[in-house]
């Protein structure tokens, strides 16, 4: 077996028993696991209801329960951004799956070739033919096959093939490969996800179909029609799932619900099928200074590429919150009726899940006011 790369290190917390959600070592990571198990649900409905399938991105969380309870609510696998996040999902039993970033180097190739060894069905993407061509003879070397995805751009500039002749020239090179097994395209855009304005987001989704109905049209004609079209995130599941070409989605950070995605509209007067189920839990450290207290959180507690936390401990909605250096954080208090005093719990919803994650080595499973469980974040690279 693969050694478990992000297996943890850090030292004992106050978390090896359950008990009282208000007795964490802050700042500490709490999931509302009522409000979670709502949002696997309905998103699984959601997409079951347009007859696609759902593959969830495993960036958002990096933890092996979570992608095993949305397998259990029916997911067909599960996508990984990185191959720690991938080779430890495989080492927990999961299967399905896709790894949604071209991999490039000798060493990482390396890896892929062990996980598909490990795990025969594993999916990676692929947008160049040298790689292609890299990837099939490392898996040649072990008398291997690796199932490949064309990756296709949408727009965001990132990844992937920016036109139908580059996807064709890439299509005939995977064919000629013996030791890559074709299985169709994947088309995400990055871009899409946070348009604010739902008729924009609408318009710029109906763009992106139509550019990938142009790769897989060209796909076609050289008898290579795509068997999966993967793509979609949580801004445009629904749109995606009701007129998209995909044949299954890969919303990811719809399970937490971020303050980011909050700003999102969802769809002219309707508001988010899923509610906030992940929050940073902080403690007030400082009193002193008239107009705001100080806490436990500063950058080093949250993804500072998102919007600034957004508190919900009752009576504190009010207020707004600052970084005051890597472990402060301010809390201004504008005109709350109540003063926070030193040792006071605070909970803010996450700004940016994926990246707020990753900073931390556990989730705080709670049920109301109750610590029922912890979960390790253990692809946390
Ligand atoms: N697919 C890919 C390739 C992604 O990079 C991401 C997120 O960045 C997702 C799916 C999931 O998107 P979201 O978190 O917006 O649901
Ligand atoms: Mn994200």
């Amino acid at each position: 077996p693969l050694p478990l790369i992000g297996k943890l290190m850090s030292p004992a917390h106050d978390t090896s028993s359950v008990g009282t959600r208000y007795n964490l070592n802050t700042p500490a990571l709490v999931l509302d696991l009522d409000v979670f198990e709502r949002n696997v649900a309905t998103m699984a409905e959601i997409i079951k209801a347009h007859g696609k399938g759902l593959r969830p991105h495993a960036k958002s969380h990096k933890c092996p329960t979570i992608a095993q309870a949305q397998r259990d609510a029916g997911a067909i696998g599960l996508c990984c951004a990185t191959l720690d996040e991938a080779q430890i999902m495989a080492a927990n039993g999961l299967s399905g799956i896709l790894i949604t970033s071209p991999v490039t180097t000798g060493y990482k190739i390396g890896r892929v070739v062990a996980l598909a060894e490990q795990t025969p069905d594993t999916m990676i993407v692929v947008d160049n033919p040298d790689n292609a061509r890299n990837l099939a003879a490392a898996a040649e070397q072990k008398s291997l096959q690796i199932n490949v995805l064309i990756d296709v751009e949408l727009g965001f500039g990132r990844t992937g093939v920016t036109s139908p002749e580059a996807a064709v020239q890439l299509g005939n090179t995977i064919r000629n490969l013996p030791s890559l097994v074709y299985c169709g395209i994947q088309a995400y855009g990055g871009h899409l996800q946070h348009t604010v304005d739902p008729i924009e987001r609408l318009d710029l989704c109906r763009q992106a179909h139509r550019r990938i109905e142009g790769i897989m049209d060209a796909l076609a004609s050289i008898e290579m029609s795509p068997p999966i079209v993967t793509g979609g995130g949580t801004g445009s599941h629904l749109i995606d799932a009701q007129e998209g070409p995909f044949t299954e989605i890969q919303a990811g950070s719809y399970i937490f619900m971020d303050a980011e995605y909050q700003t999102v509209i969802y769809a002219e007067g309707e508001k988010w099928p899923f509610d906030n189920a992940l929050f940073v839990q902080t403690s007030v450290t400082s009193t002193n200074v008239p107009g705001f207290v100080t806490t436990d959180a500063g950058t080093k507690a949250f993804a500072l590429n998102g919007p600034e936390p957004r508190v919900i401990t009752s009576g504190l909605e009010v207020t707004t919150y600052e970084y005051a250096g890597d472990e402060h954080g301010r809390l201004h208090l504008n005109g709350a009726n109540v003063r926070p005093s030193i040792g006071d719990i605070i909970e803010c919803v996450v700004p940016h899940c994926d990246p707020t994650v990753a900073l931390y080595g556990r989730y705080h499973c709670v049920r109301g006011d109750k610590l029922v469980d912890v979960w390790e974040i253990s692809a946390r690279r």
